[in-house]
């Protein structure tokens, strides 16, 4: 019989591994899927407190630069991110400017804050604040609502058709949205959830 502290379920793929304490500079990932479970808790809560406070900043940033310059015939527009959400707020499509700029702003916002909150403690003193595992559970629980990267697919493919009949130039928020979502991807590749529930629980 194996104690079942001693298990770690994979949360992609749900592969049971045996867990062992990863050394330092190791990652403890599925065998099956390379999803990380486990990373040396040192070190760990100060990378992501660095990666969430840099998305938290490029995200301000983005609000208020210029997203792209449209040119043609003469005529031009500068826009921003909140000007495109705009766009949809005549008649029926109102609830689409609230929904835009949550799902792209908003809750990427929210979830980077909340993650600061529960990692830079540990990051510092080593503890947990209070209320980090609810503010740990929101952050989960908002990831499937956070569609920067979507937003951003979504302006690639646009542009790719609009830029034969305007010239199109990107602006500084175009730059600071791409960066903050790959890094986003690298936040979330080394983020082990298994290792902050423990240092949670253990609090
Ligand atoms: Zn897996």
């Amino acid at each position: 019989m194996i104690d079942t502290k001693d298990l770690i379920a994979c949360p992609t793929c749900d592969a049971l591994w045996r867990a062992a304490e990863p050394k330092e500079g190791e990652r403890a990932v599925c065998g099956r899927c390379h999803t990380v479970l486990r990373t040396p808790r040192k070190g760990e809560a100060t990378r992501i407190t660095a990666l969430a406070l840099t998305v938290a900043i490029l995200l301000v940033g983005t609000i208020f630069l210029p997203f792209l310059h449209i040119s043609v015939r003469g005529f031009s527009n500068d826009s921003s991110i909140v000007d495109a959400a705009l766009a949809f707020s005549e008649g029926l499509t109102t609830p689409l400017v609230i929904a835009t700029v949550a799902m792209v702003l908003l809750i990427p916002l929210g979830r980077a804050l909340l993650l600061l909150y529960v990692v830079a403690p540990i990051a510092f003193t080593g503890r947990p604040q209070k209320g980090a595992a609810t503010a740990y559970r929101w952050s989960e629980d908002l990831k499937p609502w956070s569609m920067a990267e979507i937003f951003i697919l979504g302006c690639a493919v646009a542009l790719v058709k609009v830029t034969s009949l305007a010239t199109v130039v990107f602006g500084s928020a175009f730059w600071l949205f791409s960066i903050l979502v790959i890094i986003t991807v690298f936040q979330d590749g080394f983020l082990s959830r298994w290792s902050i529930w423990q240092t949670l629980d253990q609090s």
